[in-house]
Order: C-alpha cells, then sequence, then structure tokens
C-alpha cells in the first residue's frame, strides 16, 4: 500500500473544528488508497504555555522534567485526531514516541533522531488500521526518559517517518500555502515559489524561517524525502503548495531566492584582547563548552601598544549568539578573565540586534550580490554591525528597529517579487 505523511503543525490543530478540518485532509488521502502517519503539534500557543509551566517552577530546570512536561500537548492533538478520524469511520489510533517506540539520543529538549523501529505500526497497518496518528516533537532517550527535538520539531518528526517508512511523499501542512520569498506576514510583496532546492531551504530556515525546522530539511535532503509545505486552510492538491526538492528539479532559479531575518540575535564585544596566537581559541573554547552556539564572528585589526598600560598589540572581539544564551556567554567570559585565560577591559552586549540574510545557489557563479545588499542597505540608511558570508548567503547583523525596512529593502533590489 502506498503511503504517506501528512503534518499539522500547531494552528492546524489549534481547536476541534481545525481538528476536524485537517482530519478530513487525511480521509480523502484515505480514500485515494493511502495508507497515512499523521504527524500533530500540539495546539497553539499549547507548548509556550508549557515551557511557561516549567520556567515558572524552576529557573535552571532538570532538562529530563522540561520534556516530560512540554511534550505532553502532542499527546492531546494526537488522541483528539485519532477519536476524529475513528468518528468519521476510519480505522485510526494514537501513538505516543515511546510507544512507537521512536528512539532518540539523550540531549534533553533538543534530541535527535536514532531510530524509529517500524514493526509496531506495520503491524496494525496490516491488521487493516488506515492511519497512525503519531505525536510529533518527541522521542525516548536510551536511558528511557521522554525527549523533545527542539521548537519545531513536529517537522522533524514527519520526515524522519517518511524516511523510515518509505512514504511517497511528507505533506506539512501549515498556516501559509507555502514557503514564500520571505515571511508573507513581513513583507506583502513575499511570492509563494513553487519548488525551493533543499540548499537553499536549509539555510533559509537555519537563518530563520521558522516555516520549517532546519533539522527536518537536513534530514529530507539526506534521505531524498520528497518535501512538501501547503495550507492547512485551503483546498489543496498535489499541485499545491511548495516542493522542496533537488536543484536538478529546478529549471531556472534566481541569483537570490529568499530573504530571512532571526529577531533572536545578541552581539557580544570584548574591548582590548591581546592579539597574538592561542586568544581566539581562549575565548571560543569556554563559549563551547558553556554550550554557546556562537554564529558571527569579527575581529578588529590590531592596535599596537596604544597605551601603557597595554604594552604589546591588541584588539577587539565581536561575535553574535541566539539572545537566550547571552548570560550563559557572559559567565562564560568573565570565569575565563577570572581563571587568567583571557583579558579583556570590558564586555559590552547588544541585545537590540537582528539578523537579515539573503540566500540563493545563483550566488556561486554570480558575482557582486554583496554590492547590491550593502548598497540597498545603505540607501535606506541601515548600518551594518556584523557581515558574515558561505557560498550561498549572506548575513548581516543591524539594529532589530530597522529589521522590516532591511527586508522589504533586499526584496526590493532582488526583485523577488517577480517570478
Ligand atoms: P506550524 O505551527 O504549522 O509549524 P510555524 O509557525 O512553525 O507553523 O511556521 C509557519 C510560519 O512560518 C508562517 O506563519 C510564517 O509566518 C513563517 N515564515 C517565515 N518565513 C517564511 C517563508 N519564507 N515562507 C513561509 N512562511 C514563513
Ligand atoms: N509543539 C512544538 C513547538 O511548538 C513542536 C512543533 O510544533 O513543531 O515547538
Ligand atoms: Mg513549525
Amino acid at each position: 500500500m502506498p503511503l504517506l505523511v501528512m503534518k499539522f503543525g500547531g494552528t492546524s490543530v489549534a481547536d476541534l473544528a481545525r481538528i476536524k478540518n485537517a482530519a478530513k485532509k487525511v480521509q480523502r488521502e484515505v480514500e485515494r488508497g493511502y495508507d497515512v502517519i499523521v504527524i500533530v503539534s500540539a495546539m497553539s500557543g499549547e507548548t509556550n504555555r508549557l515551557v511557561g509551566y516549567v520556567e515558572g517552577t524552576s529557573k535552571l530546570y532538570d532538562a529530563r522534567e522540561y520534556d516530560a512536561v512540554v511534550a505532553s500537548g502532542e499527546n492531546v492533538t494526537a488522541g483528539l485526531m485519532a477519536l476524529r478520524l475513528q468518528e468519521m469511520g476510519i480505522p485510526a489510533r494514537s501513538w505516543q514516541g515511546w510507544q512507537v517506540p521512536i528512539q532518540t539520543t539523550a540531549q534533553h529538549g533538543s534530541a535527535r533522531f536514532v531510530d524509529i523501529p517500524r514493526a509496531n505500526i506495520d503491524a496494525k497497518f496490516a491488521e487493516g488500521f488506515k492511519v497512525a496518528v503519531v505525536a510529533g516533537f518527541q522521542g525516548l532517550s536510551p536511558e528511557g526518559r521522554i525527549t523533545t527535538l527542539g521548537r519545531g520539531g513536529s517537522d522533524t518528526t514527519a520526515v524522519a517517518f517518511a524516511a523510515a517508512f518509505g512514504a511517497e511523499r511528507c505533506d506539512i501542512y501549515t498556516d501559509v500555502d507555502g514557503v514564500y520569498t520571505t515571511d508573507p506576514r513581513v513583507s506583502s510583496k513575499a511570492r509563494k515559489l513553487d519548488k525551493i532546492a533543499f540548499e537553499e531551504m536549509l539555510e533559509l530556515a537555519s537563518l530563520g524561517a521558522k516555516v520549517l525546522q532546519t533539522r527536518s530539511v537536513e534530514l529530507a535532503m539526506r534521505y531524498k524525502v520528497r518535501l512538501r509545505v501547503l495550507s492547512s486552510f485551503e483546498d489543496t492538491d498535489e499541485t499545491s503548495g511548495t516542493l522542496v526538492c533537488d536543484e536538478e528539479e529546478i529549471m531556472e532559479s534566481k541569483v537570490v531566492s529568499g530573504v530571512a531575518f532571526s529577531r533572536e540575535e545578541a552581539k557580544i564585544t570584548l574591548f582590548t584582547i591581546e592579539d597574538r596566537p592561542g586568544v581566539a581559541s581562549a575565548i571560543f573554547g569556554p563559549l563551547a563548552d558553556a554550550g554557546v552556539n556562537v554564529d558571527m564572528i569579527v575581529q578588529n585589526i590590531s592596535e599596537k601598544d596604544y597605551d601603557d598600560a597595554h604594552p604589546g598589540a591588541v584588539t577587539d572581539m565581536t561575535f553574535s549568539c541566539p539572545i537566550n544564551q547571552v548570560d550563559r556567554a557572559k559567565k562564560a567570559m568573565e570565569d575565563a578573565k577570572a581563571a587568567g585565560k583571557i583579558k579583556y577591559d570590558e564586555l559590552i552586549i547588544d541585545t537590540d540586534v537582528a539578523k537579515v540574510s539573503v540566500v540563493g545557489i545563483g550566488m556561486r557563479s554570480h558575482t557582486g550580490v554583496a554590492a547590491r545588499m550593502f548598497e540597498a542597505l545603505s540607501k535606506e540608511n541601515v548600518n551594518i554591525k556584523v557581515i558574515s558570508t558561505s557560498e550561498i548567503k549572506i548575513s548581516v547583523l543591524i539594529d532589530r528597529k530597522y529589521m522590516e525596512l532591511a527586508v522589504q529593502a533586499l526584496h526590493d533590489v532582488f526583485e523577488l517579487d517577480k517570478a
């Protein structure tokens, strides 16, 4: 029997009426002859509420208990979806992660898949069940504890199931009708893409476009899962939405295909550090040990002997990290300074920054993208604080208040509203 994976995000299962609406989409696929694995998120807002309970109880919480609490939102929607399907006469049952059992690493809060054994679910399909409703976002550690996969993790559950069960396609139903050139909530000129290459989607997701969790795109790319993003609120068919696929399947692509942004950034500068071999390692080693995800890095050119108190060459180091890791980063630097491993005069934290990025595989073969990007930002008087590039993306860190303006300007200059 051909099999489909259908994933419904939080807004698509936000109440009983929406669960019913989603169930109708499942029913249509069952009527077409598919066995279906449905992956559900928690009702919209529910995961945030649960995280709030944990943080309200314990500031430095035990991550295992965080996962036990936060994974529970998906259990509710999985049961409700199975009940709704049964009401419609479709043989269905729900599965919590441990019942499958979905095996993950023990990294609580950001666990990764290790294995999804098929036997239990396959046995139910063989008995005549048509739908397995699986709670997204959760799994089981080697110690037998409940784990979660990081925010947005149900996307990754969906792709992992599609890979494990050899699904014909993995359909991600959400509150937008596909992947756009930028977040349609920020730019009214955003244009829906019919297709996007895995690599571009991977960059967009990791640079802040939360329409898909980054890890889900990685898995889809590795296991060649046909991944589609489409609306749960509109009538859809096999041609709806956006297909995330191999580059070769896309006839012609633009130099820049999308603009992504992230508000959750912070910039940290260490002033007057020594400029000698080993200093970068003395700074970024402790940051890594403290679990800080450093993103962009700039080091100023060296100043020589600038005053009597600072003999030898000195410089400044700036880096960015997620805003919720600032306290950890600060402590790691202060501890390293106290232990005599690094020296600096001042540590300055700027939490009013945002990262804006342009992404496109066309950048591999076209020059001048950075120049156009910087010119467009300068015309809007947006000051660039930090820059980083890769083969297919350019990112800048700017004041957060200019983020929307910068996204619009870049969308315009690269003519992303035009096909
Ligand atoms: P779900 O609850 O279904 O998982 P999410 O809120 O996680 O949905 O992801 C969908 C949201 O992603 C959209 O509502 C949209 O605001 C946002 N988004 C950001 N960038 C993009 C983009 N390039 N294309 C489409 N949506 C985007
Ligand atoms: N409910 C989880 C979250 O809000 C997982 C998901 O929706 O993908 O992050
Ligand atoms: Mg999501």
